[in-house]
């Protein structure tokens, strides 16, 4: 049985919203990129969509940001739904210890990226996506897919973001080079990081995050129209891997403060799903030294004691 419904959801958002504010501890904001170094730190911004499709919103909650990896949620989703299960075959499902954007496991591993919330496991994921596509339809599909998942076509990619990607991705270049070298990439790299720099350069609200989510607190079922997006299970197993490798090397840190499946991005939104119950956004773009939002993992912790949503909480009986 899922915990009863939370006393006051808008209370609680609110009180964190207020507590979030006077805070002076805010990590610090990307500045790989203009496009994300402007941003103003004392941003912070949270949404709650329930399971009888309410929303409870605070603060900058209707601000748009670069929701960056958050985004490998939904195209792993999408490559998923391409070519199912083979996709294991190239992306490992184990969390990784290291950097997002670390390179010493490929070469052991012989180009087969831990998992696919880590850049070299999104690459591969961006290369599967890709199949049958021009680079622009697959970005296509991508902004599509993530319009219907939260019902609503104002959703856009940041053209500047992902602009400076491209200018700036020595890194993610040498990852699918490397990839490439081991035949785990089967499009040309160029092509492959236009998807993956495009997808991280999608620009959301978060009310549209969190309603984006919703499929994974449904079992896979879109909340608006009825339509399995994904199966039980792979919602269960999409969920199991933003537990174990949605923070990066502070994954653990993660589950164990807040202890809800959750995927992080360095524009400083996180995406948290608690099956059956809710799909969170949190916004602020100060990150920690693991490279996600100091205040956005503070408020879930807040959120996840006010409302006893830890999945590792002793449920109570009927
Ligand atoms: N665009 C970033 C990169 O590829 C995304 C990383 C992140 O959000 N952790 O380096």
């Amino acid at each position: 049985m899922p915990v009863t419904a939370a006393p006051d959801l808008q209370a609680i958002v609110d009180r964190i919203a207020g507590e979030m504010a006077a805070r002076e501890d805010r990590g610090k904001v990307a500045d790989y990129i203009p496009g994300l170094a402007r941003v103003d730190p004392r941003h912070f911004g949270i949404a709650v969509t329930t399971h009888d499709g309410k929303v409870h919103a605070a603060g900058d909650a209707d601000i748009a940001f670069s929701i960056q990896s958050v985004s490998k949620v939904f195209a792993l989703t999408i490559a998923l739904g391409k070519v199912g299960d083979a996709l294991w075959k190239r992306v490992g499902r184990e969390p990784s210890g290291n950097a997002f954007n670390s390179i010493v496991q490929l070469e052991a591993e012989h180009g087969i990226p831990r998992n696919p919330f880590i850049n070299a496991g999104a690459i591969v994921v961006s290369d599967v996506v890709l199949a049958g596509h021009e680079p622009k339809e697959a970005i296509g599909e991508i902004l599509r897919f993530v319009r219907d998942l939260a019902g609503d076509d104002g959703i856009g990619i940041d053209d500047e973001v992902a602009k400076g990607e491209a200018e700036t991705g020595f890194r993610n270049t040498a990852l699918a080079n490397y990839m490439r070298s081991f035949g785990n990439i089967d499009h040309p790299v160029d092509q492959v990081l236009g998807v993956y720099f495009h997808q991280c350069a999608l620009a959301m609200t978060c009310r549209q995050l969190a309603r984006a989510g919703r499929f994974l607190m449904h079992e896979g079922q879109h909340p608006d129209t009825g339509f399995n997006i994904v199966s039980p299970m792979r919602a269960r197993r999409i969920n199991a891997l933003m537990m174990l490798c949605g923070h990066y090397d502070g994954s653990g840190e993660f589950a164990f403060r807040v202890g809800i499946p959750g995927k992080s991005g360095v524009g400083g939104g996180i995406l948290c799903v608690v099956p059956g119950i809710a799909s969170i956004a949190v916004w602020s773009p100060g990150l920690n030294e693991r490279g996600n939002s100091t205040l956005g993992s503070l408020a879930l912790e807040r959120l996840a004691a006010a409302t006893g949503w830890s999945i590792f909480n002793q449920r109570e009986p009927g």
